[in-house]
């Protein structure tokens, strides 16, 4: 395993089994997940000997950045990040009041195919390993400067198809001899991986869970995403609901409102029948339009519609604000005009 990817237990053994002194593990975790150096030889008071030893069977995995955007008009910023094998991820530093949040990707490239999606439109090219989902957060506030307080994982990929590795990643995130994030503060958002729902719940009861709904009904998810084909509504709710009972914590629906596809007033009706006295909060976030596809954005009226008619049945509901929209901060879009821009030159 690589080096980043290590808990402090492991590293312990692994320090330990080449002969070197215990403390060195703690000295090193520190570098690694506190301090967040950019490469090995940052490390000045580990013995090269033993990081040479080290190195060799658990190798620096991690992020480098390629490109990095300012929005103008909300601060709002970009990373573009190359991986060791040359694979691209972006992730997003959003400002807010409460904190600097990072969105991070769990895999390059994703294999949901969700309609209305730019990250899916390549396929998958690989997992990212727990290192490499850290990394994007280390390097953001190693070249912000601003302490990262809360994480969402929205950005390319389907975190529940990389299921130990995001769960070793929010291990190491959150322990107290690295940057010691609290669970409450990272946010994993699903497609409805069913089964992964559950475990999840069991697994780290602590986590926000938002799972993508964009839809009432099963007929139209599946039009929209192809992950309704396995799992139907009822089986996706009752895994929420199972969620919310044994985390004690309440669950985000993320729905998307596409023009004349789900925006409609019996639309909302329905959504409200499927989440009517769970403890939850629907989140509506109006379709970013993708070249590729020609879904197009509800209008401001029928947001609001929508929104109204959830509220009128005491549904709790916001609108996404719309975040760095000048510098595709949105899903995909950065890395996928990248390589097209790569691929012109
Ligand atoms: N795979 C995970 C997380 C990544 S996507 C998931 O499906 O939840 C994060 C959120 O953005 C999801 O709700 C996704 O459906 C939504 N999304 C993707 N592309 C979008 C677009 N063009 N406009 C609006 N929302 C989009």
């Amino acid at each position: 395993m690589d080096l980043k990817s290590m808990t402090m237990e492991e590293l312990t053994d692994c320090i330990v089994e080449l002969g070197e002194k215990k403390f060195r593990a703690k000295q090193i975790y520190g570098w690694l997940h506190q301090k967040l150096v950019r490469s090995p030889e940052e490390m000045s008071n580990v013995p090269a000997k033993c990081l040479e030893k080290l190195l060799k069977e658990h190798p620096f995995y991690g992020v480098e950045e390629v490109e990095h955007y300012v929005s103008k008009i909300d601060g709002t910023q970009k990373f573009l990040f190359s991986l060791h094998d040359g694979n691209m991820v972006e992730s997003v530093l959003m400002k807010y009041k409460h904190g600097n949040s990072v969105c991070i990707s769990s895999q390059a490239g994703c294999r949901m195919g969700c309609r209305f999606c730019a990250s899916t439109l390549l396929g998958l090219s690989r997992n990212l390993y727990p290192s490499e989902m850290l990394d994007q957060i280390y390097a953001i506030q190693k070249a912000t400067g601003e302490r990262v307080s809360h994480l969402v994982v929205m950005g390319t990929g389907e975190p529940f198809d990389n299921f130990e590795s995001l769960c070793r990643m929010i291990e190491l995130l959150c322990s107290p001899e690295g940057l010691n994030i609290s669970h409450r503060n990272i946010t994993v958002s699903t497609c409805g991986i069913v089964p992964k729902i559950y475990e999840f719940a069991d697994r780290n009861p602590q986590v926000t869970l938002a799972i993508s709904l964009h839809s009432p009904n099963d007929t139209m998810r599946k039009e929209l995403m192809p992950i309704a084909n396995k799992y139907s509504m009822d089986e996706l709710m009752k895994a929420a609901k199972y969620y919310t009972k044994t985390t004690g914590r309440r669950i985000t629906f993320e729905y998307s409102l596409v023009k004349g596809v789900n925006d409609k007033k019996e639309h909302a009706e329905e959504l409200i029948s499927r989440v009517k006295g769970m403890n939850c909060h629907v989140n509506l976030i109006p379709v970013n339009p993708i070249k590729e596809r020609d879904f197009e954005q509800s209008t401001q009226n029928n947001v609001t519609a929508f929104k109204h008619i959830l509220e009128r049945q005491h549904i709790q509901v916001t609108v996404r604000r719309e975040m760095g929209r000048d510098i595709q901060a949105a899903c995909g879009q950065l890395r996928k005009s990248y390589k097209e821009r790569s691929g012109n030159e």
